[in-house]
């Protein structure tokens, strides 16, 4: 999820790039580039780290160029560094370009380049796209783009500049979003609108499979035959701040509405219509006596995830536990232990802690997280990488959906490679393809949950409520009620209940309940029914299919396969948490006394 900016006209490129980087600094951090055009000469300078780090770089250039491209980096293949930074320059240094996104079938390009004498300078993904430019140009890189965005697979945002058109800029776009506008004397282009807002409010979006060609002062759109076409104009009325949060109020918001895409990426490549996931060939979990998944909060909620659809699926002894316990509980680790340690940032400091305890104790390790070369990444035998980009809300909501997609395609992996049965295996795996689209139907159900947030405006307390899976879900939606908006707030088993907990229900009495496991709803909702005897206003959130005539708020799933509910659950509970909160008045992104990140015990 980087951010690229583009610009040619009659002033300086060189500030409309940085200032555009600026802007887009929150779509990646690790490193940062330009590429400058002008007199038969390209000038590329680029670092690792953030965009700070560049800025002092170029201190030390006079670059007045009319024409350049610019790129913040949050890597997906290939450690940060500065060779992987971007611009990628082919080997003569007459075309530059600057990626977003991840190009699927990079490993067989690289191949088919590798013999014909091209070796890459990189890691990424990303500079296979400048040689092929390069070895099939012949001085029409409008055409030479056309033929290669029909060879790559996966998702590209891109942009182009060549020493043979010093005024133009070529932009082509596929699932990563390309913006577009100009002035009397300039065209740029950029990942999002902050980067252009300062500009212009007048933008266009550049569809899928579009190409844009950009002169000073001109912008032509084309279809993916070449064919010129109408450009796709908005009007933006908002301003810069809101511009970073793409309009919405809140990171919070903002974040949770990319959860399609980013789950879209997280899974490229990975789910087809098998499971692909090439760094667990080969591991058959029956080589260990015993799997562990530490973590610690939301990732925690998410490691139980994995640890239910490993019992249910496999006969091997699986415990998860949270970080911050195992370090100091007296858990068997040896050479026959296999440990999954899940943390968004990758730098969790109790997780940290028990991945050296069991690399100690020679366990096989594997880290899951969101951040590239991150402690935990650096440490594990295998790290798997989701692709949620960055996330600056302090309340976890596309990590936790990114990784519990990760964890339902790394389960079924390893329960194949261990020779068990997946039931419904074929239904599992395509509804887990459908995901992102079941998302958006949750989040189209904001105003719903919007409404049934109101119900906590004048409550201290809510009670969240399900049984087997669903029990894993409610223990994340109590967290992140707590998280954002004070409300006090229990997750418990709903055959729990009477044991104890009943005791709080009273009239008005706030219960969340989840009924999506078919096997265990009818009892579920017998739980719902004593908690309304004694007051409780519920609210029920079931998978179609499911009856419960009494409860007056009741909210379906789109239809999915029984293990994957929790996704959908956990974005309509990041909604009405967030929703709570705003009728609270609570600042969503940093609510008070947390920090995104624990590096400390
Ligand atoms: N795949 C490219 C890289 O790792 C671009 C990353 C992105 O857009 O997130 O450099």
């Amino acid at each position: 999820m980087c951010g690229i900016t583009a610009y040619t006209g009659k002033g300086r490129a060189l500030p409309f790039l940085i200032q555009g980087l600026e802007k887009l600094e929150y779509r990646g951090y690790d490193s940062a580039g330009i590429t400058l055009v002008s007199n038969g000469e390209l000038v590329t300078v680029k670092t690792k780290g953030a965009l700070a780090a560049l800025k002092e770089k170029l201190a030390q250039y006079d670059l007045d160029q009319h024409a350049g491209i610019g790129h913040t980096r949050w890597a997906t293949h290939g450690v940060p560094s500065n060779l992987n930074s971007h611009p990628h320059t082919n080997l003569s240094n007459t075309i530059s370009i600057v990626h977003n996104g991840i190009i699927e079938n990079y490993q067989s390009i690289k191949e088919g380049l590798g013999m014909q004498g091209y070796t890459l300078a990189s890691q990424t993904d990303s500079e296979v796209i400048v040689h092929l430019l390069d070895y099939y140009y012949e001085g029409d890189m409008k055409a030479v783009l056309r033929k290669v965005m029909s060879y790559l697979e996966g998702s590209y945002a891109l942009c182009v500049v060549s020493v043979d058109e010093p005024d133009t800029i070529y932009a082509a776009k596929k699932e990563s979003p390309m913006i577009l506008g100009m002035d009397d004397t300039a065209s740029f282009c950029a990942s999002d609108i902050p980067a252009l807002i300062s500009y212009t409010k007048d933008m266009i979006t550049l569809e899928d499979g579009q190409m844009a060609v950009l002169k000073p002062g001109h912008v032509s759109v084309y279809d993916g035959q070449g064919r010129e076409v109408e450009p796709k104009f908005i009007h933006i009325p908002y301003d810069l701040e809101a511009a970073q949060k793409n309009g919405y109020d809140t990171f919070m918001e903002k974040e949770m509405h990319e959860q399609p895409y980013v789950i879209r990426e997280t899974l490229r490549g990975r789910v087809e219509d098998r499971i692909i996931m090439p760094e667990l060939d080969g591991i058959d979990l029956h080589a260990f006596d015993h799997v562990y998944f530490l973590a610690c909060g939301t990732a925690y909620h998410a490691a139980l995830y994995a640890q239910y659809l490993g019992r249910e699926w496999m006969d091997i002894p699986i415990t998860c536990v949270p970080a911050s316990e195992f370090r100091y509980g007296n858990y068997p680790v040896n050479d026959r232990t296999f440990c999954v340690f899940v943390s968004q940032s990758g730098e969790t400091a109790d997780t940290l802690a028990a991945l050296k305890m069991c690399l100690k104790a020679g366990a096989a390790t594997l880290t899951l997280t969101n951040v590239l070369d991150s402690s935990l990444a650096r440490l594990a035998d295998i790290t798997l990488y989701t692709c949620a980009g960055p996330e600056i809300a302090v309340a976890s909501t596309k990590a936790y959906t990114t990784q519990l997609v990760m964890l339902a395609a790394m389960m079924v992996k390893l329960a194949y490679n261990s020779g068990y049965e997946v039931k419904d295996l074929d239904q599992f795996i395509a509804d887990l393809k459908e995901i992102p689209n079941a998302v958006e139907a949750m989040l189209d159900r904001k105003n719903t949950m919007a409404e049934y947030a109101r119900l906590l405006a004048d409550q201290r307390d809510a009670y969240f409520i399900g049984r087997q899976l669903d029990y894993v879900n409610v223990l994340e939606g109590a967290l992140k009620l707590k998280e954002i908006s004070y409300v006090h707030a229990d997750a418990y088993y709903a055959g729990e209940l009477k044991h104890g907990p009943i005791a709080l229900i009273e009239e008005g009495t706030v219960v969340i309940a989840l009924a999506t496991q078919k096997e265990v709803a009818a009892k579920t909702i017998s739980n719902i029914e004593e908690t309304i005897a004694r007051g409780a206003e519920v609210i029920l959130i079931k998978a179609p299919g499911i009856h419960s005539d009494k409860i007056e708020r009741q909210i379906d799933l789109v239809p999915v396969h029984p293990y994957l509910t929790g996704i959908l659950v956990a974005v309509l509970l990041q909604l009405f948490a967030f929703y709570t909160a705003k009728e609270k008045g609570c600042n969503v992104d940093q609510p008070r006394n947390l920090a995104k990140s624990v590096t400390v015990e």
